[in-house]
């Protein structure tokens, strides 16, 4: 996507370990406004939203992701994130809409207890997710490298129990 250069010049008071993400986000969000150039509007925009200056619209989707504990010791979760960030597989539906990724955790070990408790404390913080995905990871079989996890079926009712549209997968 091009840039003008004002719009690159108000970037750089962004830290460097940031910038490029900051950047990615900016573009998805010129995406979505059917934006060809990213103009220091934009990029104005762009930090009121992530810096909580300006009211977030109703039309925002928020996003919550649940990834299964024990993989989690192995898995930092970049695939979810990536996928996330860039409208990818299972969040390529989203790619016309604007959305926020409101949590990322793990169920908390067997049997997934801490997810119910998790969502309640996002709605405790006006952050209630539209959609719950569930991670990739709580569903492999024998055949792959994780047992596909015993629970995933009372996970699933207990979330669908509060009320929560579910999705499975997220990079794949
Ligand atoms: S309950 Fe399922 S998702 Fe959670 S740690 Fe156990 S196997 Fe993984």
């Amino acid at each position: 996507m091009d840039w003008t250069e004002e719009a690159e010049e108000k970037t750089k008071n962004i830290p460097r370990a940031v910038r490029g993400m900051a950047k990615k986000a900016i573009e998805k969000m010129a995406k979505k406004q059917d934006k060809e150039v990213i103009d220091a509007e934009i990029v104005e925009k762009a930090k009121n939203k992530y810096l909580g200056k300006e009211e977030e619209s109703n039309d925002v989707k928020k996003i919550a992701i649940v990834r299964c504990h024990r993989t989690a010791e192995v898995c930092p979760g970049v695939g979810c994130l990536n996928a996330f960030q860039d409208d990818r597989v299972k969040f390529k539906e989203y790619e016309d809409e604007e959305t926020r990724l409101v949590g990322i955790f793990t169920c908390g070990g067997c049997p997934g207890r801490r997810t119910g408790r998790l969502l309640d404390n996002l709605e405790k913080h006006d952050e209630k997710p539209d959609v719950v995905h569930l991670g990739p990871c709580m569903f492999y079989d024998e055949e792959q490298e994780y047992v596909r996890c015993p629970h995933i079926g009372l996970i699933k009712e207990m979330i669908k129990s509060k009320g929560y549209d579910i999705k499975e997968g997220t990079h794949h």
